[in-house]
Order: structure tokens, then sequence, then C-alpha cells
């Protein structure tokens, strides 16, 4: 890993992953963190944190209206960013279907998760809500611009 702050970071999509407190308790934070990486994305942020349930609400307040909001403190999470083309959309595929029963084999949902409530983990949804959850859970300067020497054999040489 070579610093560089010059780097092509700054075109590159980012997005905003966080593994829940079931993936965090069932210990999958390495099994989750490997398939990003193995994919060729780069980690450009990662913090452990135990939000107040305030906080937590904020992230989710697109949700305020549904049955279900209440259960959905995230007393701890390990929250990360993503750097890669077409990180987004992406990383929403290997995540799988919101409900697990409804994720294919060979996503994340899908081959480490059972029901909806307990779908150990989050993923933005689009380039604003990338942005907003990236911004909310991260401070600037929290997150970095580094080359990875892989990226030309992952992306070629343009
Ligand atoms: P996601 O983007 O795939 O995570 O799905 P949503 O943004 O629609 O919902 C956010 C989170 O709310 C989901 O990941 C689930 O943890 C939870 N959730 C969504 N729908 C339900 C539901 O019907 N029941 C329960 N218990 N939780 C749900
Ligand atoms: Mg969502």
């Amino acid at each position: 890993m070579v610093q560089d702050q010059e780097v092509l970071a700054a075109e590159m999509e980012r997005t905003f992953i966080a593994i829940k407190p079931d993936g965090v308790q069932r210990g999958l934070i390495s099994e989750i963190v490997s398939r990003f990486e193995r994919k060729g994305f780069k980690l450009v942020g990662i913090k452990v944190v135990v939000p107040s349930k305030d906080f937590a609400q904020k992230h989710y307040h697109v949700l305020m209206e549904r049955p279900f909001f209440n259960g959905l403190a995230l007393v701890l999470l390990f929250a990360m960013v993503w750097e890669g083309e077409g990180v987004i959309r992406y990383g929403r595929k290997l995540i799988g279907a919101t409900d697990p029963q409804k994720s294919e084999p060979g996503t994340i949902r899908g081959d480490l998760a059972v029901v909806v409530g307990r779908n150990i983990i989050h993923g933005s949804d689009g380039p604003e809500t990338a942005k907003d959850e990236i911004n909310l859970w991260f401070k600037p300067q929290e997150l970095v611009s580094y080359t990875n020497n892989a990226e030309k054999w992952i992306y070629g040489d343009n």
C-alpha cells in the first residue's frame, strides 16, 4: 500500500456498509469484509460504533412510519466505507435482498442470515443515500485515500 493523496479516489464511488449487531455478535465481521475485499473493492474507512438510539433512528429515518422501526436500534455496529467502480449498486448485490428468505444463495444475507429482522448487514441503496450515510457516520478526516498496488490488476491501465 502506497500513501498517495492524489489518487483516483476523488472520482471513485463510495458506499456506506455496516455490519449490524447480529452480524458482529455472530462473528461474521471477517467473513463479510473478506467478500468485499476479494471482489476488488477498497476499504477507506472503518470503525466500531455504539450509536445512541436517537442516532440509529436518524440513520433509519425513512422507515419512521414502519411498525418495526423501534426494533431498529443499532446498538453495536461495525461501520465501513468501501470504494470502487459501481460499489454502491454491486455492494447491494453482494448483500442480497432485504429478506434473507428471498436472498439468492451466494449473497451475504442468502448465505448467512435467515430472517429479515436479523439480516446482519446494511448497505446504502443509491448515490444520494450513500453520500448522506457516509457523512452521518464518518468525519471527512476519518476517510483515507491511498493507492492499492492491486488496482492496476483489478481495473487495467485505462
Ligand atoms: P435494506 O436496505 O435491504 O436493509 O432494507 P430497508 O432499507 O427496506 O430496511 C432497513 C432494515 O429494516 C432492514 O435491513 C431490516 O433490518 C429492517 N426491516 C425491513 N423490513 C422489515 C420487516 O418487515 N420486519 C422487520 N422486523 N424488519 C424489517
Ligand atoms: Mg435500506
